[in-house]
């Protein structure tokens, strides 16, 4: 059995622009597991909360010393950069092309019982888990087969085959999400009952972080933003994929032993902080770093205590560490939203 896709494990960062920027415009703009509607309105007017007044917004930590180099098409660099709420900065500025090279990516969908796919919550609210829990469950048949059972749905066929969608058919996906059709019509015109995968494809994307992250005067909900942050080894962080409007079609889109899979866009992104090679001990250790500056460490603090009480983002500041974020171990697990001002550089199209 293979564990692990690796055709697609590019053995040197592969180059390949977007042909015009209209096709990066629409990319970016169908990249759709970063435009959660779902967890977006919560957070995107509300003021940052007490976490900007106690303990500063000074990090120690440094981007520039932090990003696997080897997965970096460029150096990090500084430059001048506006930031979101109008002032003059210097950022970091670096380009990644969305692949891992430390690590193979998928699998994502079963296709037998001697080879399971990856993982998905089995939530209450959209697949009635029994157990009244949302957790995280590796995809298998079998678990498909109770899915279907338990739904009504039909994602394995009566040979034990299972539907899964073919590269092309992720732009299907991609329209009947982004447009919010009904079952029916996606019944009728799109894909329905299907486990989703779909091969990544490198591409070039310039980061812009700024080099002195400030807390802003609101929080940027990250659906305007092109993910929400980068993870140490290049890869764009997300905020929890949109399991309602992607259940809404009977349809699930696991993510990897990782917590990544392939975005509307074609591009590989996390939705997890999970320990990946290259960035060691994502569950206390720096993970990554959301768009504004600020770090995102793992569930606990460093030393392995409770991170206590966190905003809205998911961040709080402490004496030792400055203002930060935690991923955690359920929902959101990743960030819905950034305290910071953002690079204005830094958005979903244009
Ligand atoms: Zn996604
Ligand atoms: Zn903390």
């Amino acid at each position: 059995m293979t564990r692990h896709i690796s055709k697609f494990h590019p053995a040197h960062p592969v180059v390949a622009p977007f042909a015009t920027a209209g096709m990066l415009a629409l990319a970016l703009t169908l990249s759709g597991c970063g435009g959660d509607g779902a967890t977006s309105s919560s957070s995107s007017s509300s003021t940052s909360s007490s976490s900007s007044s106690s303990g500063g917004t000074t990090t120690t930590a440094k981007l520039s010393d932090l990003m696997v180099s080897s997965e970096l098409l460029t150096p990090v660099t500084t430059k001048s950069c506006t930031l979101s709420d109008g002032t003059s900065s210097t950022c970091y500025s670096f380009q990644v092309d969305e692949m891992p090279n430390a690590h193979s990516i998928g699998p994502w969908c079963p296709t037998s019982d001697a080879a399971p796919g990856g993982y998905f919550v089995d939530d209450v609210a959209n697949l009635k888990n029994p157990s009244g829990k949302d957790e995280e469950v590796q995809v298998t048949v079998a678990w498909l087969k109770t899915l279907d059972s338990r739904l009504g749905w039909s994602i394995v066929n009566a040979d034990g085959s299972v539907n899964i969608t073919t590269d092309a058919e992720l732009d299907k996906i991609a329209t009947q999400e982004v447009n919010n059709w009904t079952y029916a019509q996606a019944e009728t015109s799109g894909i329905v009952n299907h486990c989703i995968q779909a091969a990544p494809t490198a591409k070039t994307m310039t980061i812009e972080i700024p080099a002195t992250p400030k807390v802003a005067s609101s929080n940027t909900a990250v659906t305007s933003l092109p993910g929400a942050g980068i993870a140490l080894d290049g890869i764009l962080l997300f905020p929890p994929e949109p399991v309602a409007r992607i259940t809404a079609f009977r349809n699930l889109a696991p993510l990897d032993s990782y917590g990544g899979h392939t975005g509307f866009a074609y591009d590989y992104h996390y939705h997890r902080a999970r320990d990946v090679p290259g960035v060691p001990d994502a569950k206390t250790k720096i993970y990554g770093f959301m768009f504004d500056g600020f770090p995102v460490y793992g569930a606990t603090e460093p030393d392995g205590s409770a991170a206590g009480t966190l905003d809205n983002c998911q961040g709080h500041s402490t004496t030792a560490l400055g203002y930060h974020y935690h991923s955690s171990n359920s929902f959101p697990y990743t960030t819905v939203c950034v305290t910071g001002a953002v690079a204005s550089s830094m958005k979903r199209t244009g």
